[in-house]
C-alpha cells in the first residue's frame, strides 16, 4: 500500500496555492509521482492524503487499483496516521511518499521494497555532499558533525505495516514528533536500512526548486526519446 502525502500546505513556497498542486509539465506535481504508483505491478493500492477539494485530481478511468483518500493531520505523520487507517487489512508493507517529490523513478520505489522486505524497513537517502555543522544562537558553530556518517533521508519509506502501527502506538504513548516515517522503526528499536537514491529526487520546497525540477523532466524526457 502506497500512503502518498499531499495534504501540506507547503507556506515555505509563498504561495496561497501548496506546492503539490502547482502545474508541472501539464499536470500537478502530486500526480508526477501518483502516475509512477500506478504504473508499478507489485503496488496494491494508493491512499492520497489530501483535502476534500483535491480529490479529483487523483481519479483515473480504468485504474486497476484500489484508489482511497484520507484528510490530512495538523503534521506530516498525522497526515502519514490518517492514511495508515484507510489501508487495506491483508496489506503487508507501506511505502509512504511526500508528493512534494515528483522526479521519482519505478527502479528507486522497486529497490526500497525489496530492503524492506528483508530488513523490516527502508528508505531513500543520499551520503551528504557538503559540510553540516551544528550551531548556537547567532550562528556560534558548536561543532562540526563527521559527514562520512551522515546521509539526507529521502522519501519514499518503506515499512512492515506491523512495524509502522507499533511505532505510531509508542509515537502516540509517549507523545513524540518524527519527521519521517523510519523513525518509528528506529524508536521500537528496529533496524532500518538507507539506499542510495538520486540526487534528482529533490522536494520542492522554494520556488527556486520549482524551475531545478522542471529542468530535470525537461533532460528526462529527452533522454528517453534519445534511448528509443
Ligand atoms: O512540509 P514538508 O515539505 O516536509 O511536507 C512533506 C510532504 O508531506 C508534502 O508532500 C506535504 O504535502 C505532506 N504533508 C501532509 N500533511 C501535513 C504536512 C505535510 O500531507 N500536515
Amino acid at each position: 500500500s502506497v500512503i502518498l502525502l499531499a495534504g501540506g500546505k507547503g507556506l515555505r513556497m509563498g504561495s496561497t496555492l501548496p506546492k503539490q498542486y502547482m502545474l508541472l509539465k501539464g499536470k500537478t506535481v502530486s500526480e508526477h509521482s501518483f502516475d509512477v504508483f500506478l504504473r508499478i505491478r507489485e503496488i496494491q493500492e494508493v491512499i492520497v492524503v489530501c483535502g476534500e477539494d483535491r480529490c479529483a485530481i487523483f481519479k483515473r478511468s480504468n485504474c486497476q487499483k484500489r484508489i482511497a483518500f484520507a484528510l490530512p493531520g495538523k503534521r506530516r505523520q498525522d497526515s502519514v496516521f490518517q492514511g495508515l487507517q484507510k489501508v487495506s487489512k491483508d496489506i503487508e508493507y507501506v511505502c509512504i511518499h511526500d508528493s512534494a517529490r515528483p522526479c521519482l523513478s519505478e527502479n528507486f520505489v522497486r529497490d526500497v521494497i525489496t530492503a524492506a522486505k528483508s530488513c523490516g524497513a527502508a528508505a531513500l537517502g543520499l551520503p551528504l555532499k557538503f559540510t553540516v555543522k551544528e550551531v548556537e544562537a547567532l550562528g556560534m558553530v558548536k561543532r562540526t558533525l563527521k559527514r562520512e556518517n551522515i546521509w539526507e533521508v529521502q522519501t519514499p519509506q518503506v515499512l512492515s505495516l506491523s512495524l509502522l502501527q507499533r511505532g505510531f502506538a509508542k509515537a502516540k504513548k509517549e507523545n513524540l514528533t518524527v519527521t519521517d516515517d523510519v523513525s518509528l522503526a528506529e524508536l521500537m528499536g528496529s533496524a532500518v536500512q538507507l539506499i542510495k537514491g538520486s540526487s534528482k529526487n529533490i522536494k520542492i520546497t522554494t520556488p527556486e526548486d520549482l524551475i531545478v525540477v522542471d529542468r530535470l523532466l525537461d533532460l528526462e524526457s529527452n533522454t528517453v526519446g534519445q534511448t528509443k
